[in-house]
Order: C-alpha cells, then structure tokens, then sequence
C-alpha cells in the first residue's frame, strides 16, 4: 500500500474508487462498472448536491437556464444580451472574457476590460454571472468578478488549474472534455471537491466522434450515467454541442426530457455579428420562444422553469 492506493477515509465501505492501479473496469465491487471516485460518487452522499451561485439554485427540481453570448464583446452587445436574457427567464449570464480560441488569430476576448462589464452587467440586471477561466494565474483575477468560475473542455485536464478553483469558494462551472470519457470527468471534478470546494455543476457539451454533420456529437446519454453516478447537478450546452443555431431548441428540450438540471446556451442580441460564434446563438426572439417551450416540457416531467 503506498500513497496513492491508501483509502481517502479508512472507515468508508466503498472499495477501490480511488486507487490508480486497479482494473476497475472488471471489477464487479466498482458501482457501475466504471470507477467513480468516492467524493463525487452518490453511493457516499445520495442526496443531490444543489449549487448556489449567489442565490440560483442548480440542482433543485427547478430547472435553470444560463444565457449569454460567447463572448463578451462590447457594453452595448452584452447589456442587450443580458437584458433579453432576463426578459425571456434566463437566471444566470454567461459570457467568456477570457477565449480559448483555436487560431491565436481569432479575437481572444477582451481580458480583465471584459470583466469588469460582466461585474457591472450583473449588478445592473441581478443576473449572477459566469465566465471561464483559462489558466491558474487568472483564478483570483476572474474571481473577483464572476459568480462562478467556467473550466472549459480544452481545461478539463488542467489538473493545476482543477485544484486551484477548488481553492476558491466560488461555484465551478466543469465542461466535459471533448475526448474525456464520463470516467475522466468525474475524475476532474473529483480535484475541485479535494480542494474542500464541494460547489461543482458538470456540464456536457458534445464530445468528438467521427460525425463531421455537426460541430461535436451531443452525448445526451451522458446525463441519467452523470445522474446515476455522482450527486452533482448536470447542465447541457446544445450550442456547442451542435454548432448549429437551428439544432439548438431541439437538443435544449432533449436535454431536459432526459433529466438534464439545467442548460447552457448562446443567445447574442444580433447573431449575425457576432466575433465568436455567431452562427449557434440563438437571436432574443428565438431564445424567448425556446423558454416557453422548455417549460411545458419541465412541468411534463415534473419540473418547473419559472418564466417572469
Ligand atoms: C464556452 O462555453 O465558451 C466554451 C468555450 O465552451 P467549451 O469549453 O465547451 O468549448
Ligand atoms: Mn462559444
């Protein structure tokens, strides 16, 4: 027995969830039949856990919606953004500050400039706001300023970056990484939860298979195995999940169906100029009817989106 085999708490009954050597794969004593490590695992807390990001609740029976463009990209563009947002039931703002693009030729986001707006955006509408964090040299900055702290999928195994947003007390935001198994997700959260910060909502935004139809493939059986697995509230992005604005309404109402704890989506007040990611966000217009609908499909499962 070394360190990394020792048991995280000797009185517990759950057995080799936490080792790194085991063939867990065929060991019938791992719930599940995949490894789930022991803090994230439902087996040692059954009750769901409910993220608070200040005074939001994602977990509840309620489901709740995140809106906002890709990027924060101007004053006007955002409070149109947040305004429409909150108008049509959207309960959190999201908005990237800080972009992870895959050409440095792309517009990168507007840094601390960006943050500053989300900060006074959020006070002006009430919406808590969201918005990623890229590098651990940035925690304490983004902190300052967000509601909750977004790893991205290209982060999800940033394990430096993983343990020190679970230094902070704030609300993490974890994306599934675009190759990463549901095994290696829950692994990633499982570094945010030892750090002592229990406050983390898993999101699934598409993984990379061989369909090229569609900006990534929507695992939407990702949700009842997350559910099934770990205690942790799960949300769904169908924008990235797609790529393809007139995709996204479909997979939103899938996603809740299937049991999804809220959702993450692109809307920007004018699709067509958008600097990133224009063609999967969602118009105001479209974003209000989407919310309609989703609620009819909540209360059909015995959930509730309140609509203003
Ligand atoms: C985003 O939500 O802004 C984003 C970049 O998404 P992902 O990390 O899932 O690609
Ligand atoms: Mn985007």
């Amino acid at each position: 027995m070394n360190k990394y085999t020792r048991k995280l708490k000797p009185d517990t009954n759950l057995k080799g969830e936490y080792t790194m050597e085991s063939n867990h794969f065929n060991d019938p004593a791992i719930f599940g039949g995949c490894s789930v490590p022991i803090r994230v695992n439902r087996k040692s807390k059954p009750d769901a856990t409910v993220v608070n990001i200040n005074g939001i609740r994602i977990g509840s029976s309620e489901v709740v919606v995140i809106a906002g463009p890709c990027a924060v990209e101007s004053h006007e563009q955002l409070i149109e953004t947040a305004i429409a947002v909150k108008a049509a039931g959207g309960m959190i703002l999201r908005g990237g500050a800080f972009k992870p693009r895959s050409s440095p030729y792309n517009f990168q986001g507007l840094g601390e400039e960006g943050l500053k707006m989300l900060r006074d955006i959020s006070r002006e509408t009430g919406l808590p706001v969201v918005t990623e964090v890229m590098d651990t040299r940035q925690v304490e900055l983004v902190a300052g300023y967000a509601d909750m702290l977004q790893v991205g999928s290209r982060n999800m195994q940033n394990y430096p970056l993983l343990k020190e947003v679970g230094t902070h007390r704030k609300p993490v935001l974890l994306k599934r990484g675009m190759m990463a198994t549901i095994e290696e997700f829950l692994l990633a959260a499982e570094y945010i939860l030892n750090q002592g910060n229990e406050q983390v909502v898993l999101c699934e935004r598409g993984i990379r298979t061989f369909e090229t139809s569609t900006r990534n493939t929507l695992d939407l059986s990702a949700v009842p195995m997350l559910k099934h697995l770990t205690h942790l509230p799960v949300i769904v992005d169908p924008s990235h999940g797609t790529g393809h604005r007139w995709m996204v309404p479909a997979m939103a109402k899938a996603a809740v169906a299937v049991g999804a704890d809220g959702l993450i989506i692109e809307v920007h007040h004018k699709p067509e100029e958008a600097l990133c990611d224009g063609y999967q966000s969602l118009s105001p217009n479209e974003f209000a009817r989407l919310m309609t609908d989703l609620k009819k499909i909540a209360l059909a499962i015995g959930r509730d989106i309140t609509l203003p």
